[in-house]
């Protein structure tokens, strides 16, 4: 049995909405394209073995991380039988483990795919590759004028039995911007150095473009697989993307503290570091015991929108290392009523889409910096 949590704060996880926001984009894309659940950054701050579990049993094949030891930490915590891709290796980074844990590894350039090799050799066995192509990103990835040269060293490795080239795949730019004239450039570079490994004789398992916001729009992009994240966490790319609603997706993470003290101020008070806000008016004030350090944007002081009892309330002055005030306008909630700061809107509490406009962000990094002070409750 779990500790229940503080009554502080906590971070509601609805794991039966992940699954249903799962089974939608299984829905939108053809039964032969598989879906890989990205779980990295511990899903979006939702937990990385509970959503992984979650996506597979609502149909998702594949699990995506950024970093090895991400991918190796789901293994140790028993996701034996499924694949898993990572895609963020850095010099000197696990790759024998990654071969003995059966992962999928992506290699982007030579420094790569010798490192890899030399693994192989040491654990003697060989291991799955991916070839990464930037196919317009200018982040990680082969540049088209390098990728004859991986491509014709990977497929050496795997004439020697070191490697096994399980897919070859890319990552767009401007995915969530419609019509931006830089997707279909991708998607054409794309094709092309694919068309060249597939010529040279690379038999891709998989190859695979599509990002969330090209899962939702961009049927074009999908291949044989897409990586969805965000919209598995049923959060927005963009506003230009539309709203989680708009394709039927429902917002996994629940963001709800406990109103810690509420008391009477009077008129012209100064309220937390800097004296930003000054009451206008003799009112109360609610102490909301979560701040940055929980991963509350300082940048949405004055601005952050949370629900107290019926209203939504804003952030008075500056946002804490671990608390913020709201100006409760002469309502006085009991000590211990609940503040929720975002959710799926559905008790008009405001949305993480409504704190990334608060904090000129965007909704990514509202979710994925809920700190680990904040426990994460499974519904
Ligand atoms: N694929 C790769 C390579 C990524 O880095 C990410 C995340 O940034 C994703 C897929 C998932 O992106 P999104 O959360 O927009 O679906």
């Amino acid at each position: 049995t779990e500790t229940p949590p503080p009554p502080r704060a906590r971070a509601e996880i609805d794991l039966g909405a992940l699954r249903a926001n799962v089974r939608t984009l299984r829905a939108r894309v053809a039964p032969r394209t598989q879906v890989m659940a990205v779980v990295k950054a511990d899903a979006y701050g939702h937990g990385a073995v509970r959503c992984a579990r979650a996506a597979l049993q609502a149909g998702a094949t594949w699990l995506g991380t950024a970093t090895p030891h991400e991918a190796l930490a789901l293994r140790a915590a028993g996701l034996r039988d499924v694949r898993i891709l990572c895609w963020l290796w850095t010099p000197g980074d696990p790759w024998g483990a990654g071969i003995e844990a059966d992962l999928d590894m992506t290699v982007s350039g030579l420094w790569a795919l010798s490192e890899v090799t030399e693994a192989a050799r040491a654990v003697g066995r060989r291991a799955r590759i991916q070839l990464k192509a930037d196919t317009g990103l200018g982040r990680n990835g082969c540049q088209p004028a390098d990728w004859a040269e991986l491509v014709g060293e990977a497929l050496k490795a795997q004439q020697d039995g070191l490697v096994q080239v399980t897919g070859v795949w890319s990552h767009l730019a401007c995915a969530d911007e419609p019509g931006h004239p830089s997707i279909a450039a991708q998607l054409e570079v794309f094709r092309t150095m694919l068309a060249y490994a597939e010529k040279e004789g690379i038999e891709p398992e998989v190859r695979h473009l599509a990002n969330s916001p090209a899962t939702l729009t961009l049927p074009e992009t999908h291949f044989d697989l897409v990586r969805p994240g965000i919209a598995m966490y049923g959060v927005s790319p963009s506003p230009e993307i539309g709203t989680p609603a708009d394709f039927g997706l429902r917002p996994v993470m629940t963001l709800a503290a406990s109103v810690a003290l509420v008391k009477h101020a009077p008129a012209g008070h100064g309220v937390s570091y800097g004296h930003h806000y000054v009451t206008e008016r003799e009112t109360t004030l609610g102490l909301v015991p979560v701040g940055y350090a929980d991963g509350i944007p300082r940048h949405a002081s004055g601005r952050g929108p949370v629900l107290v009892g019926d209203k939504i309330r804003t952030v008075a002055g500056r946002v804490a290392m671990d608390q913020f005030v709201v100006d409760l306008g002469g309502d006085t909630p009991a000590p211990g009523a609940e503040a929720l700061l975002f959710g799926p809107g559905d008790r008009g509490e405001p949305t993480a889409e409504d704190w990334a406009r608060a904090a000129d962000t965007i909704a990514y990094e509202i979710v994925t910096r809920i700190g680990s002070r904040v426990p994460r409750v499974y519904l």
